[in-house]
């Protein structure tokens, strides 16, 4: 139904997957950073991600005109393992690293990449997701933040939800209705600004997160002002970006390794105990990490390669699969070893696990359901 290639890392991939994980354990030992699960959603630390910014780590494969090094899209795959394995806090600018850059290289004017991504890559610049609304998360279609014409730009009036880090965040990709729903077809008349979050008329409002923190927001628009030049693309040709926007984000490793930390962490737990038993069970579960990061690599292999078909299948597919695995991690910790999670746990197990178990429910929600990821597979299957 679909073929990913199987991937060989080279020689100069390995070195460099070395090099990264050197500087990490170094800057961990330096305490810069305090390991956690899902750290690419809520270790927010700008001063890390300007650290990582300065080593030339962020739109590593975009053009060395906009600040890139043209690395290829397996080098992104490699560091991105290595910073969610040890649990960095790269969250500050992890959606415009991975989405925002690759949508202005993509629709962008040249005016816009050439002011958004150089700042992006010093790890200065954060852009938040504009999606989802009280009434419309999956079928994203009903969007009903409407923009209207004026001179000179647009007029935003209405509501996102569960916008992750748009307090922290600079600007906000949005996605708007600029014409309204002709009775035909839902996915016309959508457009994405680039909506600059300080602008007057927008309010930021925290929602908490399951432990407590403020992870996302309720954003509202009341007469926000967003001028022509930030306008994404083609007025009217949001849906189709958004799409293709997709395809970044859904079956990157971050879709397995979100408890990478505290697997890792049980497994050292075990081998402390010589529980023969127990890393017998933790080895089956390292045997299905194998098979789903090479599903990954495989549609990121794809993504670079540009060859031939939709990877929207596949990508559907690891980020179902993938994140079932990664929800599993606490379960499968809490039969193998005893552990008192809190948050401030000084055990590192129980402080990883209390993350893990806080954090886990959102994995299988968030940039898409597992029930529509189902029925993108299922789609893809009959259309065979
Ligand atoms: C941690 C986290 C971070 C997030 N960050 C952001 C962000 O930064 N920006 C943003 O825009 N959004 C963000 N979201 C929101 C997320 O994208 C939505 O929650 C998600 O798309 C689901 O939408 P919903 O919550 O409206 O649920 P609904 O779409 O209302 O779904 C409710 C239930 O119905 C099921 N369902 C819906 N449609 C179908 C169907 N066609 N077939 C079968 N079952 C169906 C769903 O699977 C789900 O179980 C975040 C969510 C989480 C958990």
């Amino acid at each position: 139904m679909f073929h990913l290639p199987t991937v060989q890392f080279t020689e100069e991939q390995e070195q460099f997957r070395l090099e990264v994980r050197a500087f990490l354990q170094q800057e961990l030992a330096n305490g810069t950073f305090t390991p956690k699960c899902d750290s690419w959603l809520s270790g927010d630390d700008p001063k890390f991600s300007k650290l990582i910014g300065k080593k030339g780590w962020i739109g590593i494969t975009w053009p060395k005109k906009y600040g890139g090094q043209e690395r290829s899209t397996i080098d992104r795959y490699i560091l991105t393992e290595e910073f969610l394995a040890i649990g960095a806090p790269v969250a500050a600018h992890w959606f415009a690293d991975r989405q925002t850059g690759p949508l202005l290289l993509r629709y962008g004017t040249e005016e816009q990449r050439q002011f958004f991504l150089p700042q992006i890559v010093n790890g200065e610049c954060y852009f938040g997701i504009g999606l989802s609304e009280p009434n419309s998360g999956s079928d994203l279609a009903s969007v009903s933040t409407r923009a209207e014409k004026v001179e000179g730009g647009w007029i935003v009036n209405g509501q996102k939800i569960w916008t992750s880090n748009a307090h922290l965040c600079h600007y906000m990709v949005t996605l708007v209705r600029t014409s309204p729903f002709d009775g035909k077809n839902k996915h016309a008349g959508m457009s994405q600004l680039i909506v600059d979050l300080q602008a007057d008329g927008i309010t930021v409002v925290p929602i908490k997160f399951l432990t407590g923190e403020h992870h996302y927001n309720e954003v509202f628009f009341e007469n926000v002002f967003v001028p022509d030049n930030m306008v994404v693309g083609a007025i009217g040709n949001g849906w189709a970006q958004g799409l293709a926007e997709l395809a970044f984000e859904r079956s990157g490793p971050e879709r397995i390794l979100s408890t990478f930390p505290l697997l890792d962490e049980l497994i050292q737990e075990l081998k402390c105990q010589n529980n023969r038993e127990g890393l017998k069970q933790a080895s089956k579960v390292v045997a299905r990490l194998w098979s789903l990061r090479n599903l990954s690599i495989g549609v990121a292999q794809l993504l670079e390669s540009g060859e031939g078909d939709d990877v929207s299948i596949p990508a559907a597919l690891v980020k179902a699969l993938g994140t079932k695995f990664e929800q599993s991690i606490p379960e499968i910790t809490r039969l193998l070893v005893q552990t008192y999670p809190t948050l401030d746990a000084q055990r590192k197990i129980d402080r990883l696990m209390a993350e893990s178990i806080l954090h886990a429910p959102g994995f299988t929600i968030r940039g898409g359901t597992s029930e529509v990821l189902y029925g993108v597979v299922a789609k893809g299957v009959v259309a065979q």
